[in-house]
């Protein structure tokens, strides 16, 4: 099987960069929605309030020219009566334009729409024949009526407010009406321009030709829109708001309403830019109030992903050496305080006890001799080792069976094997727990007594011949042994010298007649 390569992070990254994304988002997603949130109810509001404004600026203009109508109205029912009396009809003239400054100025017309009285008459019209749009319209129509812009005899661009006159007895004379110079700080600007905000928000007054009445840029005053929205809205007598591009097409957030008393519209826009200026404001304060939370946040995601990752960390450090003697305790301190690494810990003690056994038995396979189940020569080495090193005191034994080329020949090699076996369990028995016995080669056995000295070690060697002597080996029968003692000393202080000592006082003991100890 192929192991993938992991990448180069640990869990506490992995979990801290997922944690961070997920965060970062979610603030970011919040952002985004209090952004919204936040447009959406500034673009409303300025909506709202340029409906609200625009319906007023319509109705101050509707009563500002009801009121004209009044004042006219009374005055044609002066004029009706002393339409003869030129002082009569001069009088009144002055006193309509003094009454208040709704007009610039007054202008008193027969049928045929020659100036009977102006006032005041700064041109020198009385006399004359006026042909223009308004005064046509105004003697044509013969009722109350607001007239469409148009551009007087004298150059001005004028609306005429106009009331027909009758006489008492119901012919109609003529027109009485008051010119409002829309270029002019007249009263009809006054009543328009102290809507003026001062935050972008500007409101225009357009006829129903389309022809801007009234403009904070004065230039711009006389034109004709090729085309609004807002102002064929408000002409078709609606009214409300709008969300749309200028003709610069600069994005505007508008309100628009009508007229009634001369179709005319009034639009109240602020550009949807300056209407949304507060809200850089609104999202820094969002932002600079996140932020101690956000630490704190920060803060707790540090500390958790620490906590989640320490015991896993542990645990992968444990596993970079399973086969270290000290795993299993090193496994145990981890705290493993959830139920994931709980699990690995377990499964990992499981394996590393699994391991420890596994290695045990390899080792013992590779020390012990397989016939009698003692330690092999190897083992032996490796012990006298160990003993040299450590500066112990030991003694030897080297044991040898007698004759036992002759067992082999009268029993057979199987019956000499037994015979091995059962030497083995002898020496098993006469040995104590630290001590080592070895097959160190075919019929030849040794016994290391750690701490002992000679004397003991004789003893020792004593009680073994006796034992196998005594003993009756099956399929055998009567065995005996010569040994070899020798100690570690002085003279023989490395174990192939103690070895050498005690195989040559083997020889002695051969020698001497065999079943003895030397
Ligand atoms: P001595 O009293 O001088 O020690 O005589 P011996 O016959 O014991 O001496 P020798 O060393 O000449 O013979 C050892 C014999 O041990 C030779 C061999 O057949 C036998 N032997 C060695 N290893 C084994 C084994 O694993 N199994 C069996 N059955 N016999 C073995
Ligand atoms: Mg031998
Ligand atoms: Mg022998």
């Amino acid at each position: 099987m192929k192991l993938s390569r992991p990448l180069p992070i640990d869990l506490r990254g992995l979990i801290l960069l997922f944690v961070l994304l997920s965060v970062v988002a979610t603030l970011c997603n919040s952002l985004y929605v209090a952004y919204r949130v936040q447009r959406d109810a500034l673009i409303h509001a300025t909506l709202e309030a340029n409906g609200a404004y625009a319906a007023k600026v319509a109705s101050s203009i509707g009563e500002f020219l009801g009121a004209a109508h009044n004042h006219l109205n009374y005055g044609a029912t002066v004029l009706g009566d002393h339409w003869d009396e030129p002082g009569a009809l001069r009088k009144e003239a002055m006193r309509l334009q003094a009454q208040d400054t709704d007009f610039n100025s007054v202008t008193i017309l027969d049928a045929n729409g020659q100036v009977l009285q102006a006032y005041p008459d700064s041109l020198q019209i009385v006399g004359a024949t006026l042909q223009s749009q308004g005064i046509q319209q105004a003697l044509k129509e013969r009722r109350p009526l607001v007239s469409e812009v148009y551009v007087s005899s004298a150059g001005n661009l004028v609306v005429f407010v106009s009331q027909p006159v009758f006489s008492p007895s119901g012919a109609f004379l003529g027109v009485v009406g008051g010119s409002v110079y829309l270029l002019e700080q007249s009263a009809f600007h006054t009543v328009i321009s102290r809507h003026f905000h001062h935050d972008g928000t500007f409101a225009f007054v357009a006829d129903g030709n389309r022809r801007l009445l009234y403009h904070p840029d004065s230039k711009r005053i006389g034109e004709v829109l090729g085309w609004s929205l807002t102002v064929d809205a408000a002409l078709r007598g609606e009214s409300g708001t709008l969300q749309g591009d200028n003709y610069r097409g600069v994005p505007m957030l508008a309100g628009y309403a009508r007229v009634p008393e001369a179709n005319w519209a009034v639009v109240v826009q602020q550009p949807r830019e300056r209407s949304l200026a507060p809200l850089a404001q609104l999202m820094r304060d969002m932002v600079v109030g996140m932020i101690p939370a956000g630490l704190l946040g920060l803060a707790l995601i540090l500390a958790g992903t620490a906590l989640i990752a320490r015991p896993l960390r542990q645990l992968s450090a444990a596993a970079d050496q399973l086969a270290a003697p000290d795993t299993t305790e090193r496994l145990n301190r981890v705290h493993a305080w959830y139920r994931d690494a709980a699990a690995i810990r377990q499964a990992m003690l499981a394996g590393v006890q699994l391991l420890h056994q596994k290695l045990g038995q390899l080792s013992h396979e590779a020390q012990s001799d397989p016939l009698t189940g003692l330690a092999n020569r190897r083992a032996m080495d490796a012990a006298l080792n160990l003993l040299d090193q450590s500066g112990q005191g030991y003694s030897v034994l080297a044991l040898d069976i007698d004759h036992f080329k002759r067992v082999n020949d009268t029993f057979g090699h199987d019956a000499g094997d037994v015979a091995l076996r059962s030497v083995a369990d002898i020496l098993k028995q006469n040995s104590r727990s630290g001590d080592w016995a070895c097959r160190s080669g075919g019929e030849e056995f040794a016994l290391i007594l750690p701490d002992t000295p000679l004397e003991t070690a004789r003893m020792i060697a004593e009680r073994i011949r006796v034992h196998l002597e005594e003993t009756e080996v099956p399929q055998v029968g009567k065995l005996t042994m010569s040994i070899g003692v020798a100690c570690r000393d002085a003279e023989t202080a490395t174990s192939p010298s103690v070895l050498k000592l005690a195989d040559e006082r083997l020889y002695i003991a051969k020698q001497s007649g065999r079943n003895k100890v030397v």
